[in-house]
């Protein structure tokens, strides 16, 4: 079978070169770092399948000017990058305008999150599978006895896709996370949720996996593609010209920069998020709980306790803001005061390659034969991404695909 070039090493671009292995297809990997030290590095690793709810919601808009006033408040926009982002912001908005749009895309989301595991199962074979993905569940907790319109709302789309989380309160709570500060008021656990051991080290295994099934790669930064008369595409490197037949761009968070030289343009805007770790004798915690007025999570690792969150619209190139850190350990030290914050480890800023509508773009374009996106993945790519791979994997191999793919489609924009 003829050869496919994928730009982009993270989570999206591996997934979707083993899966192309695992079907003849010889793949030719090309990343400007060393794979999996993108977005894919240090997000919060969790394995999401019952996620179905997309960041834009009706009701939304009211919120924002509280979150934008609040300094430790879960989304912040800076000014200088405003200009930059309103047209993509002003999507983001109408995106949420409706709830039959949020019914459309949610159904989309719990296509694509579902079948995660299995799917990982079958990227990573069992044993590391085993050694490197838990299913230990969720908890979902809310300090507000209150639920507001958005949780409603967020139950119902659930509902329709058939995600029942069960609902605790009181000493339920505490048995399933001992830890946790009393303030907590009500909590949902979803037990067929995930995580991973560690998410570098998930995409390290599959890198692996990779190079051990033929793989070919590349560490260059593709400065530029074009359309070759033959209908191949050029990718200029510092260092070479690569001619492609198949192209696959898995650039995360960067991919638009990457399509610029095709003279194409694409609704994609980073929501950056931070993480900050510890040691993991910081804290006794056995599954991830993610508070969701406060928009962050705790995810028990191998090696580290991480606390990672926030939406930050700010574009791929502005310095992190350091003040960050401290919020998210006073959020973290609030919710389980028995932290032990002597025993931090790192912070990281990465950014998430978000669309509008929470779904990614994935399939090609009709004017641009064997071109195709496998980006977009926003707040849920480490979830997503196994099914993208297939989904892609079947389009460039001519296979039929179990789900309908249209909600992906490029052209919805
Ligand atoms: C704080 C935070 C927490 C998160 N938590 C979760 C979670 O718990 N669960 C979940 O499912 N998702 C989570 N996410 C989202 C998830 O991390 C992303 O959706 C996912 O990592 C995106 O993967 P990717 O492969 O598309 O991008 P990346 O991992 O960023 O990979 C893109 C690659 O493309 C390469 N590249 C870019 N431009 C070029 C170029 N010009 N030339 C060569 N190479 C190039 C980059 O070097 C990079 O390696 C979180 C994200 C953040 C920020």
């Amino acid at each position: 079978m003829e050869q496919t070039t994928i730009i982009g090493a993270g989570i999206v671009g591996l997934c979707t070169a083993v899966a192309l292995q695992q079907r003849g297809v010889p793949v030719r990997l090309i990343d400007e770092r060393e794979p999996g030290t993108g977005t894919s590095f240090g997000n919060a690793g969790l394995v999401s399948v019952d996620s179905c709810i997309p960041i834009a919601l009706p009701g939304m808009l009211k919120q924002v000017p509280r979150w934008l006033a609040d300094a430790k408040g879960p989304l912040s926009v800076r000014p200088s990058y405003l200009p930059a982002a309103s047209p993509w912001l002003m999507r983001w908005i109408k995106s949420g305008a409706s709830e039959r749009g949020a019914a459309k895309q949610s159904h989309a989301l719990h296509q694509l999150h579902k079948d995660a595991l299995q799917l990982y199962r079958k990227l990573l074979g069992m044993e590391a599978f085993s050694e490197l993905v838990h299913v230990t569940g969720q908890l979902h907790v809310w300090e507000s006895p209150t639920k507001t319109p958005g949780d409603l709302l967020a139950e119902r789309l659930r509902e329709q896709n058939g995600v029942a989380p069960r609902v605790l309160t009181g000493a339920d709570i505490f048995d399933l996370a001992p830890g946790i500060d009393r303030a907590v008021q009500r909590a949902e656990f979803y037990e067929k949720n995930g995580h991973v051991a560690n998410p570098y080290l998930l995409v390290q295994r599959l890198f692996s996996i990779f190079m051990a099934g033929g793989g070919e790669f590349l560490r260059q930064k593709v400065n530029g593609i074009s359309q070759a008369a033959s209908g191949a595409y050029r990718i200029i490197t510092a260092t070479s010209d690569l001619i492609a037949g198949k192209l696959v761009i898995c650039s995360g968070a960067w991919s638009k920069r990457v399509l610029k030289g095709l003279g194409l343009s694409t609704p994609l805007e980073t929501e950056r998020g931070y993480h900050v770790s510890f040691d993991p004798n910081a804290l006794d915690i056995k599954i991830p709980v993610l508070h969701k007025e406060r928009a962050f999570g705790v995810t028990p690792m191998i090696d580290n306790i991480r606390v990672a969150g926030f939406v930050e619209i700010a574009g791929l190139d502005a310095a992190p803001d350091m003040k960050r850190e401290n919020v998210l350990i006073s959020h973290a030290k609030r919710l389980f005061p028995a932290l032990d914050l002597s025993m931090k480890k790192s912070f990281w800023l990465g950014m998430r390659p978000s669309t509008p509508d929470s779904l990614p773009i994935l399939g090609g374009l009709g004017a641009m034969p064997n071109l195709y996106f496998g980006f977009g993945h926003g707040h849920t790519g480490i979830t997503g991404a196994p099914k993208s791979a297939e989904i892609l994997a079947n389009m460039i191999t001519g296979a039929p695909n179990n789900i309908d793919v249209t909600p992906y489609d490029i052209n919805r924009f």
